[in-house]
């Protein structure tokens, strides 16, 4: 075992702070990373404060890991010493049932092993996430990143970016289609830029009218407040699909309407609380209500190589790992542009 350095909570209420964590020695198929950069997620701060529930302390988080490949287990074929590579949200799964063989480990129906608050594939042994040093992944688990992309930037496509990607080629977003991405955060800009190169017309539909001239930059023809009555009104039954990465309670049902007959609305945004949906919003257009959960492996190499080919990375705001707590309460207002990525090597 081999003692790394790390940042993370000891319960729900902690702050998040320096801890020491073990790693395992590399194992014949295993990857040893240095971790450059790690990206925060709202997903992280959900976790932190369980707010979903079942989450596990001692608690390192972080699942938008990029760094270099600083070791490698004997029969590893697929990386070498000194590559660009990044770890996603989950770092192992079964690999035997129908899903790990769609290549859609992150649907494993026995067990899916998450970056951190989860468990490794013996359900026992805990999983720490990226906000550290150094992490240890099976290489069929580890990412490519191209040396072209500034490693920083890329973080946060190993979340953000593969779950907007996703569902908005899954569900078939097509050149012309009319999207919407509500909520301009890290999901959201990430979204915006994707559906953007998929050749789709994108509208914002924000709370924060200061965000409309980035929107914009990021690729956004159209800019609503959804704090406008109005904007409910007059965007009614206008949208192909509608991409919701909102992390708080919100009505549903008042994005529902602005979809047209068979329009498809995507919540990739995980609120802690349920909330109703009127039958009669889904049945008169014939609308769909659909969930997407990140992308397995195979995809978010595509994901990572389409992004590569078009330019395409994050808009972050780099951060010492002593700024961690502050950059979670900027988050949670909205003061974000648009990813805290920590740069690890301040662990
Ligand atoms: P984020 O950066 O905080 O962005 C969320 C955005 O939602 C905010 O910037 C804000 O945008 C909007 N918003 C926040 N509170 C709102 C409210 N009360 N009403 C309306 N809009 C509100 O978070 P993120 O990292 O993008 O994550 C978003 C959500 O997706 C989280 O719940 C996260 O756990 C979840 N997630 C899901 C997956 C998945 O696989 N499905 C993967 C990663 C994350 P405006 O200022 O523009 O309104
Ligand atoms: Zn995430
Ligand atoms: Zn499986």
């Amino acid at each position: 075992m081999n003692s790394v350095s790390a940042f993370g909570v000891r319960s729900a209420t902690d702050s998040v702070s320096p801890l020491k964590i073990e790693r395992r020695n590399p194992g014949p198929n295993d990857v040893v990373i240095q971790v450059e950069y790690c990206g925060i997620c709202h997903s992280d701060i959900h976790q932190v404060r369980n707010e979903w529930g079942g989450s596990t302390y001692p608690m390192v988080p972080g699942h938008e890991i990029v760094g270099h490949v600083t070791a490698i287990g004997k029969k590893v074929k697929k990386f070498k010493v000194g590559q660009p590579v990044g770890v996603g949200c989950f770092v192992d799964s079964c690999r035997k049932c129908a899903a790990c063989k769609d290549h859609e480990e992150q649907y494993c129906e026995v067990h899916t092993s998450y970056t951190y608050s989860s468990t490794e594939q013996d359900k026992k042994t805990p999983t720490y996430g990226g906000y550290s040093r150094q992490i240890v992944v099976d290489q069929n688990y580890v990412l490519k990143i191209s040396p072209k992309l500034p490693l920083d930037k890329v973080a946060p496509l190993l979340c953000a970016g593969i779950t907007t990607y996703s569902p908005l080629k899954k569900f078939g977003v097509k050149k012309g289609n009319k999207v919407a991405v509500v909520g301009l955060g890290g999901l959201g800009h990430m979204g915006v830029k994707l559906a953007k190169a998929m050749g789709a017309e994108v509208t914002v539909l924000s709370t924060s009218m200061n965000k409309e001239k980035d929107a914009r930059r990021l690729g956004a023809k159209y800019f609503y407040s959804t704090k406008d009555e109005k904007t409910f009104s007059e965007l009614a039954g206008h949208f192909h699909f509608i991409l919701d990465t909102v992390s708080a309670s919100h009505d549903v049902n008042a994005y529902l309407n602005l979809l047209r007959r068979n329009g498809t609305m995507i919540l990739v945004g995980v609120p802690p609380e349920a909330t109703p949906v009127h039958a009669h919003t889904l049945i008169g257009k014939r609308r769909r209500l659909v969930g997407s959960l990140i992308g397995g492996i195979k995809e978010t190499q595509e994901m990572l190589d389409f992004c590569a080919k078009k330019k395409i990375v994050s808009d972050v705001e780099v951060i010492p790992a002593q700024k961690i707590n502050e950059a979670y309460e900027r988050t949670l207002k909205g003061d974000v542009k648009f990813r805290f990525v920590i740069d690890c090597s301040t662990i």
